[in-house]
């Protein structure tokens, strides 16, 4: 089911009303709204949703009484939902009033997620609240969406990847940056001139990289680049928006859409909404981390989807907890940084996670500069090869191959790395990249 202009609907007025008015609400008011959304849910699963029909069956007696009767559902994962997909769904589905996407099939490990309208009303509320926050608004203010969006045809043979949507709006798609097109891309961007841009943290560090390589002048009076969908390290953050000279702000959604957060207007701490859903950071005996600083896997229960519902569902991003408070007085469960997902971990000999991104993405230690694109995969414990793929003029291959394998070597000492040169990296359909494809079991 396809729809359009979902803010025309009374119900997405609603919803972010209530988004803009809540995020004054005090811890109490918080936690009451949360209490009342997780009984509806569980009155809701216990009776239509056969995998908590058949949990509940013999605990007749349960009742939710406070926040902490979450901790009686079992804890989920992706595996365990696909292993048991259909008793997940709502015997109330319907078919012509669903909803339908996919996660993480770039990990080679799929899991489709159907939901009804509402969701997508509140989804889409969740989004304009957060532009609202920086005064941005998707009718209003000129924007660009550079993600992995298809361009018609009789475009690209024109040589050109991006089209208006509207006079607000110009489509740009990531699949065809690269050291020939980067020129044109900017200039397109200049023409323009965005407020603000909607893009992933991979595809702005690209264009970050082979602006500064082929040392380009522009002028953009961009106000905000909003990044999601992908880990953001803090090299990478202080790159992009070096060059772009604007702020980045991060925005924390998984496909399975549970949870929702975002960087403030002050801070780059992740403010989770507490009006989606709950979140909780779970080690990985699946106890509750409450400490600040302590370090665990972001577990979501979903407010939202019905059709099918998220309860205390162990996402595989690992993130460290934040401090309780914010200069911006929200009420919201921060995160310091969520530090990658699961897959994003390498393993040493000893069979140590050692996270990858904050080593490659580090600017200052690791320049990328000679390279056009590069993807790490690890087969072996304590072993790992880097693919990378050159830019077509590349004079002293060898020289440019060795300087990095030197470099790394000295940021992941414990590892034996190994240099592949290949022909291209793909980005898969979605246009998320992978920047570490790992082949072992982690979890
Ligand atoms: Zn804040």
């Amino acid at each position: 089911m396809i729809v359009n202009k979902i803010y025309n609907y009374p119900k997405f007025r609603k919803r972010l009303f209530f988004l803009n008015k809540s995020q004054k609400w005090s811890k109490y008011q918080h936690e009451k709204n949360q209490l009342y959304n997780l009984r509806k849910l569980y009155n809701y699963v216990k009776k239509n949703v056969p995998f908590y029909k058949d949990y509940f069956s013999g605990r007749k007696n349960f009742k939710i009484k406070t926040l902490d009767d979450l901790k009686k559902f079992p804890v989920i994962d992706k595996n365990f939902i696909k292993n048991n997909y259909k008793k997940f769904l709502s015997v109330k589905m319907k078919k012509d009033n669903t909803f339908s996407r996919t996660t993480g099939g770039s990990t080679g490990n799929p899991l489709t997620i159907l939901s009804d309208l509402n969701f997508q009303i509140n989804d889409k509320a969740n989004t304009f609240h957060y532009l609202s926050i920086f005064k941005k608004n998707i009718k209003k203010n000129k924007s660009v969406r550079l993600y992995g969006d298809k361009i018609p045809q009789q475009i690209l043979r024109k040589k050109k990847y991006w089209y208006k949507k509207n006079q607000k709006q110009l489509i740009m798609s990531a699949f065809h940056i690269n050291s020939s097109s980067i020129k044109s891309y900017v200039k397109v961007l200049q023409d323009f001139q965005p407020e603000y841009i909607h893009s992933r943290s991979s595809i702005m560090f690209l264009m970050a990289s082979l602006i500064l390589k082929e040392q380009i002048k522009f002028n953009l009076k961009l106000e905000n680049i909003f990044v999601d969908g992908e880990y953001l390290t803090f090299g990478q953050r202080k790159f992009i928006e070096k060059i772009f000279k604007c702020r980045l702000i991060n925005i924390y959604g998984h496909t399975e859409g549970a949870l929702v957060g975002f960087n403030c207007e002050f801070s780059n701490k992740m403010h989770f909404m507490p009006q989606n859903g709950i979140i909780e950071i779970l080690d990985s005996k699946n106890n509750n981390l409450k400490k600040e600083k302590s370090k665990g896997i972001i577990t979501a229960t979903g407010f939202n989807n019905y059709m099918m519902p998220m309860i205390r569902y162990k996402t595989g991003d690992v993130a460290s907890i934040g401090k309780k408070k914010c200069k911006c007085k929200r009420n919201y469960f921060f995160v310091d940084q969520v530090e990658g997902r699961l897959q994003d971990y390498v393993l040493d000999k000893k069979s140590n996670l050692i996270p990858l991104a904050p080593a490659i993405f580090n600017y200052n230690d690791m320049d990328w500069k000679k390279i056009e694109n590069y993807k790490v995969v690890q087969y072996q414990k304590g072993k790992i090869i880097i693919q990378v793929q050159l830019y077509l003029k590349t004079k002293n291959e060898r020289e440019v191959l060795n300087t990095i394998s030197k470099k790394l070597k000295k940021i992941l000492p414990n590892f034996i790395i190994k240099i592949q040169k290949v022909k291209k990296i793909e980005r898969n359909t979605i246009g998320k990249q992978r920047y570490l494809d790992q082949k072992i079991k982690i979890i």
